[in-house]
């Protein structure tokens, strides 16, 4: 398959804002410069190509491809996309923080820590992301307020032992920040601590209170998400929109973390390049059939693995579902008037089974039965019809099929 990833920057993400890494296995501490380079690395030697500072404006479905429209205007054409563009950090709110992004409010320690050598700083928030990127800074500051709305902190406790055991690091809490200020650069933070405010004297402000993630906003049609816009996917990182996957901080899940979405890229990337497979074979099967009825299709498909010998549907039964196979082969036999299996079909990749008794309304005409290790893409009655309704031809060339079958098998 051939495959870019684009990036708005160096490739990374957030990776690269990170100083430390320690719970990525293999690696027991890693920079994160390091790890996205080594990341990178791997992928390009098996062939991936990437594209830097190549922003993404807009993912949109046209048949059964997705068209993505960059910032330049550049247009790419993909079966699949795998969104993974995380999120950005949620902002305060209060007065100050704009005027003085990027003179003393900043939102990653590791791009701008090293500007604060011997300068009082704050950290704002309690979570893992807080204590981190408080740890870098305890390089450069002389003293670390850290400032947090409750008095437990939610951060990860080793983080917390290490962080707040450190003489020059005090904890300012229960307080909320109710505005930045100074001269043109940051000078004071003011905070509101027991229904009092106080002025603490900082010259830099770093704020970790979260995150939101951005994944939808790409997209112009509607794509499921959460109340917190985190992108809704299903066990194989299939999002709502057919082709589209999702993994990382951008989807919803339980822990942002490096290890759980390099899992989930990889489940992504074994079912779109399935997906794939499933909506060529089926654009074979059914040339007449609008395209984007055959992304929707094999979205909603179930694959089903046999191993040699396994039942797949069974004759006097009733019939459910309609079955396409994607690896391997199959078996239909009849059962003779002397109770013994007779062979009446065998079927292999892109050949499919199961419309007789779906067209009919009737019990199962045969037995269906794996002869090799099998895969198949299994549509419920519903999906089934839709396919038939949305193109005439496809339901007079099954029709034709099921009649050519039905005439093949003993009168039952
Ligand atoms: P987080 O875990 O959501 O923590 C956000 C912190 O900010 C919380 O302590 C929260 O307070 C506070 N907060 C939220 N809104 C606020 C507001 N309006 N004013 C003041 N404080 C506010 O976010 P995060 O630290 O960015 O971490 C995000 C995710 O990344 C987490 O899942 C985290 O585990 C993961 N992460 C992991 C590592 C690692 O080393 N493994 C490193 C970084 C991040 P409350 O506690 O009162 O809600």
């Amino acid at each position: 398959m051939k495959v870019v990833l684009l990036d708005s920057k160096d490739v990374g993400g957030e990776i690269l804002n990170t100083e430390l890494i320690e719970d990525y296995p293999g690696f027991e501490s890693v920079t994160g410069a390091e790890l996205a380079r080594k990341m990178a690395d791997h992928a390009i030697k098996f062939g991936l190509k990437i594209e830097t500072y190549k922003s993404v404006q807009e993912v949109r479905s046209e048949g059964d491809h997705k068209i993505v429209t960059l910032v330049d205007g550049t247009e790419l054409s993909a079966y699949a996309v795998l969104v993974t563009v995380g999120g950005e950090p949620t902002k305060l709110g209060v007065v100050g923080e704009k005027e003085y992004h990027g003179r003393g409010v900043s939102y990653c320690a590791v791009c701008d820590g090293a500007f604060f050598k011997g300068a009082d700083l704050a950290v704002i928030g309690g979570g893992d992301s807080a204590f981190q990127e408080g740890l870098f800074l305890t390089r450069f500051a002389k003293k670390l307020y850290v400032v947090h709305r409750r008095n437990e902190f939610r951060a990860q406790a080793i983080l917390q032992d290490r962080l707040l055991k450190m003489d020059k690091v005090e904890p300012i809490t229960p307080a909320e920040v109710t505005e930045i200020g100074g001269n043109g650069d940051v000078k004071w933070i003011d905070i509101d601590r027991d229904g009092k405010t106080e002025r603490v004297k900082v010259e830099g402000v770093f704020v970790f209170i979260g995150f939101k993630p951005v994944g939808r906003h790409l997209f112009k049609e509607h794509i499921e998400h959460d109340k917190n816009g985190y992108l809704i996917t299903d066990q194989y990182m299939r999002t709502s929109i057919p082709g589209v996957y999702a993994a990382g901080d951008t989807r919803a899940q339980l822990a942002k973390q490096i290890t759980t979405a390099v899992g989930d890229a990889t489940t992504a990337v074994l079912h779109a390049e399935r997906y794939i497979e499933e909506l060529k074979d089926l654009e074979r099967a059914f040339p007449s059939e609008p395209k984007d009825v055959v992304a929707q299709t094999v979205s909603k498909a179930e694959l089903q693995v046999f191993a040699p010998g396994d039942l797949v549907l069974k004759e006097g039964e009733v019939a459910d579902r309609f079955y396409m196979i994607i690896k391997g082969e199959a078996e239909a036999t009849q059962r003779g008037p002397d109770g013994s299996q007779i062979v009446i079909n065998r079927f292999g990749p892109g050949d499919y089974f199961g419309e007789v008794g779906l067209l009919n309304d009737a019990p199962r005409l045969a037995t269906v039965r794996a002869k090799t290790s099998l895969e198949v893409m299994a549509l419920d009655r519903e999906t089934f019809a839709g396919l038939m309704k949305s193109s005439q031809a496809t339901e007079d060339e099954v029709r034709r099929v099921a009649a050519g079958r039905t005439r093949a098998a003993s009168p039952r």
